[in-house]
C-alpha cells in the first residue's frame, strides 16, 4: 500500500499532510511512503529529512498521484499549474484521498462529483465526529486553536495602540480592550492570547457552557443571556437564532462593540451561514482606529462589512477577512494536522493495512465518496440530491 504526500498547491499554503515524524510512524505500520520533492519546504523539512524517515522522494507529481493507493493532503483538490491538471484528474481511478474536502460548500460540489465519477474513496477531515475517541483526529479543533491565537496577533499588528497597560515617564498607558464574540475553540484561544498580551478581555456567547469557559480563562462575560432552548440545540451546539433574537443580541452587544479596541469574531452555528452580529451602523459607532478580525469569514462573516480574503478600512475601522490563518503558522499547524491525520489513518486501517475499516463510526461519518456514489449527508443535502 503506497501513501502519497504531494506538495500543497495554493501559494500561501505552507502546511503539509505528513511530517517526517509521522512518515516514520506510517513506515512502521508497514506502508510505503512517497513524498513530492519540496513538500515540506514550508515547514523547513527537507527532502533529506523525509528520506531519513523512510520516504521515497518523487520529483514527478503526476507519477506520485498515479502510483499512490492513498493520497493525504491538507487542502481540497485544486488545479496544479505545473501539470495543467486538477488533482482530481491526477488521482488514479479507484484510488483514495483524505483531506479537508468541505463537501457541503457549493464551490466544491463539482469537485466532489469528480471524485465520485472517478470512483475515488474519499474522506474529509472536517467530517470527524466530536466524540472523545476522535479527539486526537480532530483537525478542525487543531486548526481553530491556531486561528484563535494568530487572529489576536494579526489584530495587534493593525492596532495603532499598545495592548498592555504601560507605565511610562509621561504617564500610564491604559490597556486595550479586546472583545471576543463566539467562544468556541477559536474564541477561547483568542481569549487566552489577548489575556497573555495584557488586554482587558470581554467575551460574548449564546451558550452557557461557552460563557463559563471564557470566564474561567479570565474574560469578563458580557452581553446578554437567552433561554437555553433558544440558543442551544442538538449535542449542546449553538442553534441558528430566529431574526428577532438576533436583533435583540445586536442591541445588547452594541455598547461593548462601541467600547472595544479589538474585536475577534468567531460566532458560528454548525452547517449554517455565520450570523451577522455587527452591522454597518455599529461599525460607524466604533472607536476610530479599532480593529475587527472576522475569522468566521469562510462561513460568510459576522460583520456586514467584512470582505473575504482581504483587509479593508471602513468608517476608520480596520476590518480583516483574511482566510486560511492556520497556513500562516505552518510549523505548528502542520505538526498538529499531520498528527491528527496519522491517528485518523491508524484508526482507518486498524483491522489491517490492506483495507479500510468502513464499519467504524468515525470513518463512516467522514466518508464522502465511495463506490461511485456521494455518501456524505451534508453534501447530498446541499446538492439537493437527498
Ligand atoms: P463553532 O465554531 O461552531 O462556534 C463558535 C462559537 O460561536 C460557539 O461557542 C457558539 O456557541 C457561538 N455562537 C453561535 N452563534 C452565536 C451568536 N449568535 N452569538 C454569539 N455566539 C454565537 O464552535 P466550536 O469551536 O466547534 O465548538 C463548539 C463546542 O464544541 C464547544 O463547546 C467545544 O468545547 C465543543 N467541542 C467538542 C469537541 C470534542 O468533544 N471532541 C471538539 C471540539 C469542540
Amino acid at each position: 500500500m503506497l501513501i502519497g504526500i504531494p506538495k500543497e498547491i495554493l501559494p500561501a499554503e505552507r502546511r503539509v499532510a505528513a511530517i517526517p515524524e509521522t512518515v516514520a510512524k506510517y513506515c512502521k505500520m508497514g506502508f510505503d511512503i512517497a513524498v513530492e520533492t519540496g513538500a515540506g519546504a514550508g515547514i523547513f523539512a527537507s527532502d533529506d529529512d523525509y528520506t531519513k524517515a523512510g520516504a521515497h522522494i518523487f520529483s514527478d507529481v503526476e507519477e506520485l498521484f498515479a502510483k499512490a493507493d492513498l493520497i493525504l493532503k491538507v487542502k481540497q483538490p485544486y488545479m496544479n499549474p505545473n501539470t495543467g491538471k486538477t488533482e482530481v484528474d491526477m488521482l488514479r481511478e479507484g484510488g483514495a484521498l483524505i483531506t479537508f474536502l468541505h463537501p457541503a460548500a457549493p464551490n466544491n460540489h463539482e469537485m466532489i462529483r469528480g471524485l465520485r465519477d472517478k470512483n475515488i474513496t474519499s474522506f474529509t477531515m472536517d467530517g470527524i465526529l466530536r466524540i472523545s475517541r476522535a479527539q486526537r483526529m480532530d483537525a478542525l479543533s487543531s486548526m481553530s486553536t491556531v486561528t484563535g491565537y494568530k487572529s489576536v496577533l494579526m489584530a495587534a499588528c493593525h492596532l495603532p495602540k499598545f495592548i498592555p497597560m504601560l507605565g511610562t515617564a509621561i504617564g500610564a498607558i491604559q490597556p486595550a480592550k479586546a472583545l471576543i464574540i463566539g467562544t468556541g475553540v477559536v474564541g477561547l484561544q483568542a481569549v487566552a492570547t489577548a489575556k497573555r498580551l495584557g488586554g482587558v478581555v470581554e467575551a460574548i456567547d449564546i451558550r452557557e457552557n461557552a460563557r463559563q469557559e471564557a470566564n474561567s480563562l479570565g474574560a469578563k462575560v458580557v452581553g446578554f443571556e437567552m433561554p437555553a432552548e433558544v440558543a442551544t440545540g442538538e449535542g449542546g451546539y449553538a442553534k441558528a437564532l430566529m431574526p428577532e433574537w438576533l436583533e435583540k443580541e445586536r442591541k445588547a452587544i452594541a455598547p461593548y462593540v462601541g467600547g472595544a479596541d479589538i474585536i475577534i469574531l468567531s460566532a458560528l452555528v454548525p452547517g449554517e451561514v455565520a450570523p451577522i452580529l455587527i452591522t454597518e451602523e455599529m461599525v460607524a459607532k466604533m472607536k476610530p482606529g479599532a480593529v475587527i478580525e472576522d475569522v468566521s469569514i469562510d462561513q460568510g462573516g459576522n460583520c456586514a462589512l467584512t470582505e473575504s480574503g482581504t483587509v479593508v478600512e471602513k468608517h476608520g475601522i480596520t476590518i480583516s477577512g483574511i482566510a486560511n490563518i492556520p497556513g500562516s503558522v505552518p510549523v505548528h499547524s502542520a505538526w498538529l494536522y499531520a498528527n491528527n491525520m496519522y491517528y485518523y489513518v491508524e484508526n482507518l486501517f486498524k483491522k489491517g493495512i490492506d483495507h479500510f475499516d468502513l464499519e467504524d463510526e468515525i470513518v463512516k461519518h467522514s466518508l464522502v465518496t465511495y463506490q461511485g456514489k456521494i455518501v456524505f449527508a451534508g453534501a447530498l443535502k446541499a446538492m439537493g440530491e437527498k
